[in-house]
Order: C-alpha cells, then structure tokens, then sequence
C-alpha cells in the first residue's frame, strides 16, 4: 500500500461477527420462499462471497454492473447498466447485495430497474451505510455497519484501480 497512515476502521474480525449475524437474520426471513441474491458488481464481490456462505437456505445468486465513481469520489448521479442481469426472476425475491449505499441513488436505481422484471420482492443488503450524504429517500433493509461521511476503501471497495482485496474498510489519515 502507498506510503501513507492506514487507519482501520472495521477490522476483519468485526466483519466476520457481523456477517454471520445478518446471514442468519436473512435465512431466517426468507425460510421457506425462493431467494435471488443479486451481487453488484464490482464492490461487492467479496461481501457477496462472505455472506452467502453464512446462509442455511437454498439461494440463487446473479450478477449485475453499473456504472459508479470511477477513478473520482463523488457521484455523478447518473447510472448506467453495463450488464444486467440475464435470469428470469419472476417468482423469485430479490435482495440486492451492495458494498455501500452512499447517496442512495444507485440503489434506488437498481431497485425501479429491476421492477420490469416483475420479481416477487426487491429488497436491499449493505455491508456500509453512510446516511449523511444521502440524496434520495432510501433506506437498506439489511446493513452491516453505519459510517461516517469520509472515503473508505478495503473489502471490495476501490480506491482508483486498488485495494478491493485487502480485508478489512479503512481509510488514510490526513497528514498536514
Ligand atoms: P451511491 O449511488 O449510493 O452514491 O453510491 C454507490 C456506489 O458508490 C457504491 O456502490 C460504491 O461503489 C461507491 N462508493 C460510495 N461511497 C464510497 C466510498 O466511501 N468508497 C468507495 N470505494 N466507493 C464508494
Ligand atoms: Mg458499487
């Protein structure tokens, strides 16, 4: 990693306990109805991986890409499908797996997108939430942790082109 103060915010261990804890929440409120776990991509591959592991029921599981910040920190609150998803989910109820829900407007995107599908049910799962820079009226269903308004990285969240593989959330001290 560049030469600067890694701060760690969420520690490995903390993420583990919690995605044990909502894998079984989930399993639980889906017991006995057809589950579609809707990864996007590419932040949340590897929350996807961790929880899914942690659910005791049968679970289909797909992808989709939209666009989001590029190299910048800011969101151009424009969303674009890049791939989307290509299994018939009618019938099936939908949770949609995200790394974070920031201003709120990819989420709220993909949850109107997914509506002409005609899926049984749309809901969300987060690993982050960051409510103070919210923009639209949003609210996940399932979250792993609250954070405050700063950029992190780690746990499949980018920084540029990086750092999606390193296993914990952190972000850089500021250095004046
Ligand atoms: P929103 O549309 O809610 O503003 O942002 C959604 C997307 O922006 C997230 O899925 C994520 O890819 C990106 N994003 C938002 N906040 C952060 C952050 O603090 N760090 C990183 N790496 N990505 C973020
Ligand atoms: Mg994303």
């Amino acid at each position: 990693m560049e030469d600067k103060k890694v701060n760690i915010l969420i520690s490995e261990d903390d993420i583990a306990k919690r995605i044990t804890e909502i894998g079984n929440k989930i399993s639980n409120d889906y017991k006995g109805k057809k589950l579609y776990v809707l990864s996007l991509l590419r932040g949340s591959f590897i929350f996807t991986a961790d929880l899914v592991r942690k659910m005791s029921i049968d679970v289909k599981i797909g992808f989709m890409t939209t666009s989001s910040y590029g190299d910048k920190e800011s969101s151009s609150g424009n969303v674009k499908v890049l791939s989307d998803i290509y299994d018939d989910i009618r019938g099936y109820n939908v949770l949609i797996v995200d790394d974070i829900v920031d201003t709120g407007i990819t989420m709220k995107f993909v949850m109107e997108h997914l509506k002409k599908y005609n899926p049984e049910s749309i809901k969300c799962c987060v690993l982050l939430d960051k409510p103070e820079r919210r923009k639209v009226d949003i609210e996940p269903d399932y979250k792993c942790f609250t954070i405050p308004d700063v950029f992190v990285a780690g746990y499949g969240l980018n920084y540029g082109d990086y750092y999606r593989n390193i296993p914990y959330v952190f972000n850089w001290e500021k250095i004046d």
